[in-house]
């Protein structure tokens, strides 16, 4: 039975120290107590896991789609058989309200099940070959070793999109989770391992110097792809770094997504799902609320109505009942969202609620609701990942959809409307990988998630998940008239 504090590295199947001896410190956002003294591995253990990965990679990559499937299946049902537990590790190492991270153990072991299916279809073709004697056939191949770097804010569901589609695969992978939250991570990899997913197939490698273990695993040439979730900066950097050895990449960036919501829309749906889609998280999560763009005619309703359900939003820590925000993930957090309200009200915008961090501590911030913003302020332009709703008065159809896209940004999208055409006109004139017509949330892993411009490329889940961790090979089978048959 699988304890579920582990503090060392994964790699090649072993439990292991880093070679330097160090640890560094895992603590809980909501009281800033200990929760574990984590192995902090530096380039000897990354190199040690890729060996690993290329080691387990023959044997993996040679099983049947559906011995992987199995696999995947087991470990599936063991990580729900302990979701109660798993939960509870989510909330205490990143701060979210138990029910929340609840949610993201189904929501990550979803991935799980979901490419354990797509195992069994990832089909070839027969294309018409235009030489009678010759057929064309396309087989999908595992691209390899495959590294992956996670963020803290979804620290299951991010790496469950990209473990399980590599495993079922047939790659193997080495991850480096976020040095908030690599608590998870280990969890998962023992979960692994009692499924009886062999040594090797997945490691991890938690560290305190990102770029020490990133540098080497984007330069090993045995490491065929990158796949990354995290902020458009460090995305960046990871790409350019990852050209030299050409990876193939996934790249999961940051987002700035526009919530509109036209004169038309029904207000009470709007206002639920402006609150699902802002404060789920603390309003940590990629595809969250982070402009508010509300038309002239329901503006005054909506904003009364937002503030009102604001205000009853409970903060506090994760684990206490009823608690609907809980902390930020660290100070460096709060002080972003310190400036970007500070910046925002010297230049004219308009607190209407909160705005400044709760009495439960301070790391937590208080739900927040600033108007009259305008597209000069920093609020707009800048990922807030806080619990501050930033709203926008717009008049047309047009202003609104040319605000919307006036942003390097490119994931999630929201607007609410109860005019038919008005829903498919804008959700074509959006520039958003992901688009919800009244609706504040939007993840599935039965749907493509990923964004356009400067938040990525790449899909996660879906049935283009599996694609993202294989080659398409192309086998000419030529000769094939009978011998001596001249006739071709
Ligand atoms: P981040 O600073 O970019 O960190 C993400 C990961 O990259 C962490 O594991 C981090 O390690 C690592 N990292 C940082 N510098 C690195 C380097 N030089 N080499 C290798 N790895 C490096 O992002 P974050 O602040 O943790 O996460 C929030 C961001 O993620 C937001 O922008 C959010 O929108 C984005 N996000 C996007 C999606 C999506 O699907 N599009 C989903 C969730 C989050 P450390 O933890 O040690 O710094």
């Amino acid at each position: 039975m699988t304890t579920f504090l582990h503090d060392k590295a994964y790699i090649g199947g072993v439990w292991r120290d880093a070679a330097s001896g160090r640890r560094f410190t895992v603590r809980n956002p909501a009281d800033g107590t200990d929760i574990a003294q984590v192995a902090d591995c530096g380039a000897a253990e990354a190199e040690a896991a890729i060996a690993a990965a290329e080691a387990a990679l023959p044997a993996w990559r040679a099983r049947t789609a559906a011995d992987r499937a199995e696999h995947l299946r087991r470990w599936h049902r063991l990580i729900l058989d302990r979701a109660e537990e798993f939960a509870a590790l989510v909330t205490r190492e990143m701060g979210k309200p138990l029910a929340e991270a609840a949610g993201e153990i189904l929501y990550g072991a979803s991935f799980i099940s979901w490419f354990a299916e797509e195992a069994l279809r990832a089909n070839g073709e027969l294309i018409p070959s235009p030489w009678p004697d010759a057929r064309i056939v396309t087989t999908r191949q595992p691209v390899g070793v495959v590294a992956a770097i996670t963020p803290w804010n979804f620290p299951v569901a991010m790496v469950t999109r990209k473990a399980a589609p590599a495993l079922a695969a047939g790659c193997t992978m080495v991850l480096k989770p976020a040095e908030d939250t690599p608590l998870s991570s280990l969890l998962l990899a023992a979960l692994a391992e009692e499924a009886g997913i062999p040594a090797g197939v997945l490691n991890v490698v938690p560290t305190s110097r990102p770029g020490e273990v990133g540098d080497v695993l984007l330069d090993s040439p045995a490491v065929r792809k990158i796949s990354f979730t995290g902020s458009t900066e460090t995305g960046r950097h990871l790409l350019a770094r990852a050209a030299a050895t050409v990876k193939r990449a996934s790249m999961e960036l940051g987002g700035n997504a526009p919530f509109i919501v036209f004169d038309d829309a029904d207000l009470d749906a709007a206002v639920e799902g402006a609150i699902a889609s802002k404060y789920r998280n603390a309003g940590q999560t990629c595809v969250c609320a982070n402009r508010f763009l509300v038309q002239s005619g329901i503006h005054d309703a909506f904003v009364a109505r937002l503030a009102e359900r604001t205000r009853a939003l409970k903060v506090g820590p994760g684990m206490e009942r009823g608690v609907a925000v809980g902390p930020l993930i660290n100070i460096r957090a709060v002080e972003k969202v310190e400036r970007l309200l500070a910046a925002s009200v010297a230049a004219g915008a308009n607190l209407t609620l909160g705005g400044a961090r709760h009495e439960r501590g301070d790391l937590f911030f208080s739900p927040t609701l600033v108007t009259e913003v305008t597209p000069a302020m920093p609020i707009w332009s800048e990922e807030i990942f806080g619990p501050v709703a930033a709203v926008v008065r717009f008049d047309s159809e047009e202003e609104a959809i040319r605000l919307a896209n006036s942003t390097p940004y490119g994931l999630a999208a929201y607007f609410y409307t109860a005019d038919l055409g008005r829903a498919w006109r804008v959700g074509e004139a959006l520039e958003f990988g992901m688009v919800a017509v009244n609706s504040g949330i939007l993840s599935t892993e039965v749907a493509p998630f990923g964004g356009v411009k400067q938040s990525g490329y790449g899909r996660e889940g879906s049935s283009l998940g599996l694609g993202e961790y294989q080659d398409v090979k192309y086998l000419l089978m030529g000769g094939l008239a009978a011998r001596g048959d001249n006739s071709k």
